[in-house]
């Protein structure tokens, strides 16, 4: 795998309509909120009624109390009542590049728990592609106490 993340230029190849509008949702919000290091990221996620929910990256000046593009859309949908389907997430650099941006690894738990089924997009090499969520942490840890999504 490249080191460095391909560059979003358009909507990838083989990805569907649906799709192509949580990629122009995101790109959207994330144009509308930018600010360099603070918010730099949107995801958009489809639901199984047909609505799209969003969510942006906040960052904080401790930075663990940031929160994550993927993991607010997440409660937008909870909020939403409907299952997600597809997760999209777009970050956009300081020099004003765009990528796709695959949910980092606290992210991936929470999507494990709350919409395993769900697809999301990531990069593959030089190209991207969508794999169900459940694929990101193949070793993840599941709690026996508390069921997912509990
Ligand atoms: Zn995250």
């Amino acid at each position: 795998m490249s080191a460095e993340r391909p560059l979003l230029d358009g909507p990838p190849a083989g990805m569907s309509e649906g799709d192509r509008e949580l990629l122009a949702t995101a790109r959207s919000v994330l144009d509308g909120h930018y600010r360099a290091g603070v918010h730099e990221v949107a995801a958009a996620l489809r639901l199984a009624d047909g609505r799209i929910v969003t969510g942006l990256h906040v960052e904080a000046s401790a930075g663990r109390a940031s929160v994550c593009a993927e993991s607010a859309a997440l409660s937008a949908a909870i909020v939403a009542g409907s299952p997600v389907l597809s997760v999209v997430g777009v970050l956009r650099r300081p020099t004003g590049t765009r990528h796709l941006i695959e949910p980092c690894g606290v992210c991936a738990e929470l999507l494990g728990d709350h919409a395993p089924e769900a697809r999301v997009w990531v990069a593959v090499g030089d190209a991207f592609e969508a794999v169900p969520v459940h694929q990101l942490l193949p070793f993840r840890r599941r709690r026996s106490a508390r069921p997912a999504g509990a």
